[in-house]
């Protein structure tokens, strides 16, 4: 969690309408979540030890494949430990399961990153905001959700 207090959360909510003014009022804690990703690990393994899944390579929750990809890991490794008839042979098994996995997984994280940024409206390559919109937005729904937004 990261520090956050009312005023920080108005500023950033400033466009959008009086419930959720309201709503921000009535929070008793406005702290929030943080979202990190890890700088791309080198490699998967060393010697007779490996890592997979969020240990590898957390990334942020904007594609909502971190689970997917810790599965593909587990899917593969398993794989590939299931041929290792001795132990000389673990390392070998890992050093294919990194050469398999690394690079797909590590373009997640970055891929992961860039969609935040669409997701979140904060991309450079696009001049929009959430009040840019409102017109597709309306014309696209009257659930309440959106009932909320600045759009209404
Ligand atoms: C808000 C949010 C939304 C997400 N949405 C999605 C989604 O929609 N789709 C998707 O695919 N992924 C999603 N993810 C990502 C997904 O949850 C992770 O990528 C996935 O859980 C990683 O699995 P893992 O097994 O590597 O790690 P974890 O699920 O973190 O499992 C690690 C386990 O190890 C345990 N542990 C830690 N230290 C020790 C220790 N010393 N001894 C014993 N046990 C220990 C922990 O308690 C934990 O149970 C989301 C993540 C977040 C935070």
């Amino acid at each position: 969690m990261v520090h956050s207090d009312e005023q920080d959360l108005y500023k950033d909510f400033e466009a959008w309408s009086d419930v959720v003014q309201k709503i921000i009022g009535m929070m008793k804690n406005t702290d929030i979540w943080a979202l990190f990703d890890d700088p791309p690990a080198r490699t998967y393994y060393k010697g007779n030890v490996a890592v997979l899944g969020d240990a590898a390579r957390a990334s942020g929750p904007h594609q909502g494949s971190g689970a997917g990809m810790a599965i593909e890991d587990a899917y593969v490794l398993s794989t590939l430990m299931g041929h290792v008839e001795h132990v000389d042979q673990i390392e070998k098994a890992f050093k294919s399961y990194d050469a398999v996995r690394r690079e797909r997984t590590q373009k997640l994280v970055t891929t992961t990153r860039e969609a935040s940024h669409i997701w979140e409206l904060e991309h450079p390559d696009f001049d929009i905001s959430i009040t840019t919109l409102c017109g597709p937005i309306a014309s696209m729904t009257s659930t309440p959700c959106f009932q909320a937004s600045p759009c209404m």
